[in-house]
């Protein structure tokens, strides 16, 4: 599979960014097409195509970069009330470019950006029933019980 986004050149400085964030790890700049003023994607500078190939330490810095950039959307002139954090992780997620990327979207009153969702009432047996389900396929993938 071609390895190549946009974000490998991004982060090789061959395609324009505007940048508001880099170390050693983590690349963080203005997404081109912003769903609210100020929107930002984090991105790891080694690929991973998807969360199962990140290395889950990156994972963590991704996470810690994009808390310290809401604070700094807040303290700045995009001047948000709140914040969201998105990360599409497959096709069916709505994942567009295979280079894992956290989305850090200023929010405001009335901005019009929204998660399209039926929230369902299952009964607490199968809510049981599927936790004990992902906690055993947790074990299985290395995670702690
Ligand atoms: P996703 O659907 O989570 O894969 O989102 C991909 C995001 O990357 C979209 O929000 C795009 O607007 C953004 N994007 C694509 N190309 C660029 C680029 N060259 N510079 C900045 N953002 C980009």
């Amino acid at each position: 599979m071609n390895p190549y986004t946009i974000f490998a050149d991004i982060v090789a400085g061959r395609a324009p960014a505007s940048k508001v964030y880099e170390d050693e790890d983590v690349l963080a700049f203005m997404d081109i097409r912003p769903v609210t003023p100020g929107h930002l994607l984090v991105i790891p500078k080694t690929p991973a195509r998807s969360l199962s190939e990140l290395d889950p330490e990156l994972g963590g810095k991704l996470f810690r970069v994009g808390q310290q950039l809401a604070a700094a959307l807040r303290a700045s002139e995009v001047g948000c009330d709140g914040v969201n954090f998105f990360l599409a992780d497959g096709v069916t997620a709505g994942q567009e470019v295979f280079h894992v990327h956290l989305h850090v979207i200023p929010r405001t009153p009335g901005d019009g950006f929204g998660l399209r969702a039926r929230p369902t009432h299952p009964a607490r047996a199968d809510l049981d029933y599927l936790a004990g389900s992902i906690r055993g396929a947790l074990g299985r993938a290395g995670g702690k019980d």
